[in-house]
């Protein structure tokens, strides 16, 4: 049983919970772990949720409420400090960085998919790691963007980490460009080229994560490089 020590809202829909998991062995940054609610009549559902964090400490998840959801409403709304939640984890083996890797990394993420690259970029941080990385993150609109602040920060003070945000319904005051999806010149444009053979990982709802991985063959990835991890939904 892993006990919620702190829960932080990210944005007004996405909460982080810091979970106190005993014997944790510890985790590569990309697993997750399985959560598991039952319900007073015994009803049980479980889902995945991708590890944010990196390094010692609690573990942190962010999890994105689903209006519809059976699930993320109650672990984005209802769940406090002090309560004991099943967990199984760390889960996975593919979709996962190592700090050893040489090879520059574009990360692609769309909404919640930023989780698992979320953690891909503290791990480089806290090995100091000079693997070139550069994320493309794809949101609705500004205030859905997670750990906005730490992302500016990270990307300000680190010339080996570009981000670059891509806005699909609202974009900032300023910004040059009216909202737009993932296209062949984003992910040209922003993430390495296939020559650099860049690992690239791409996370975030189903059709996202398909029509980002058609791309980057399109653009001559090779498909061996490619890692992605889907969180459902069409
Ligand atoms: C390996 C893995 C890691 C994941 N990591 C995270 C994470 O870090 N943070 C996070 O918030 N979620 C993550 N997810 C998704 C998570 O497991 C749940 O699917 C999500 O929280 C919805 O659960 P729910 O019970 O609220 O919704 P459900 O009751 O299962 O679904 C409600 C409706 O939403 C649709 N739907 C389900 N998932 C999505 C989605 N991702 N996008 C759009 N529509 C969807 C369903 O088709 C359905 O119509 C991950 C999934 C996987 C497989």
């Amino acid at each position: 049983m892993a006990t919620v020590r702190s829960a932080r809202w990210e944005t007004g829909s996405a909460r982080t919970l810091a979970l106190d998991i005993p014997d944790w062995p510890g985790h590569l940054p990309g697993q997750h772990i399985d959560i598991r609610l039952t319900a007073e009549d015994g009803y049980q559902a479980q889902r995945s949720y991708s590890i944010a964090s990196a390094g010692p400490g609690p573990v942190e998840i962010s999890v994105q409420r689903l209006e519809d959801g059976e699930v993320s409403p109650y672990l984005a709304d209802v769940v406090e400090a002090g309560d004991q939640i099943e967990v199984r984890g760390p889960v996975g083996g593919w979709f996962v960085w190592r700090a050893e890797s040489t090879a520059p990394v574009t990360l692609v993420a769309g909404g919640s998919g930023i989780v698992p690259l979320m953690a891909m970029i503290r791990a480089r941080g806290l090995a100091a790691g000079r693997q070139p990385f550069r994320l493309i993150y794809s949101v609705r609109t500004p205030g859905d963007v997670l750990y906005a602040d730490e992302l500016r920060r990270r990307a300000l003070s680190d010339q080996g980490l570009d981000v670059r945000f891509v806005y699909t319904r609202a974009v900032p005051d300023g910004w040059p460009e009216p909202p737009a999806r993932i296209s062949v010149a984003t992910l040209n444009t922003h993430g390495w080229p296939p020559d650099f053979e860049p690992d690239c990982f791409v996370c975030g709802p189903t059709s996202f994560v398909e029509v980002a991985a058609d791309i980057l063959v399109a653009l001559g990835h090779d498909p061996k490089r490619i890692r992605t991890e889907r969180f459902g939904g069409s």
